[in-house]
């Protein structure tokens, strides 16, 4: 049985992660969504909203998961015994971050691999900061994120 965990902030879940999600989940038998409950960067969700925001967006997907975690990704991967990590490869400006962060994990548990799947040609400009971008400037965003997110985004910028 492979497990695998797809590790990301989710600041908010994006159609893009969804599909990643989706893809993923036909490849392993089981995947764990992980969302990092307190990454060095600026959030607009606390943990809690993520996390629901997350669990809803992929309900409809039987063999996933999703789970809040802290501390190192390969830590957690192994404590819930997934020998892979799954992560989005989008443009090649990525392509250096995520090799980066493959090559440091692997340094540190070289039991765990890391497998990216290519971004969907439809969400290969997405990224959860273009979304908020758009919708605090009343853009459409219906197409780039399912309804909890487009909810959660509108209270916020009514709020
Ligand atoms: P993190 O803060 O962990 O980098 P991100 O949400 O920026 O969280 O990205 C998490 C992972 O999901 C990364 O591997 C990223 O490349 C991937 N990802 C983000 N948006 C998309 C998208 N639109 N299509 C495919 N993969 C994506």
């Amino acid at each position: 049985m492979m497990r695998a965990v797809y590790p990301a902030t989710f600041d908010p879940i994006t159609n893009g992660h969804i599909d990643i999600a989706e893809r993923a989940s036909k490849v392993f038998d089981e995947l764990i969504v992980a969302v990092f409950d307190l990454p060095a960067k600026n959030l607009l969700f606390s943990a809690e909203k993520r996390l629901a925001m997350t669990t809803e967006a992929v309900s409809h997907l039987d063999n996933v998961i999703v789970m809040e975690y802290s501390g190192l990704t390969v830590d957690f991967a192994k404590k819930q015994n997934a020998l892979v990590m799954v992560r989005g490869l989008r443009v090649m400006s990525d392509f250096e971050w995520e090799l980066q962060l493959s090559l440091t994990n692997h340094s540190l548990d070289p039991n765990i691999e890391t497998v990216c799947l290519m971004a969907s040609q439809e969400y290969s400009f997405l990224s959860s900061s273009i979304l908020k971008d758009i919708a605090f400037n009343r853009g459409n965003i219906t197409h780039l994120a399912p309804p909890i997110v487009i909810e959660a985004l509108q209270a916020h910028i009514r709020s």
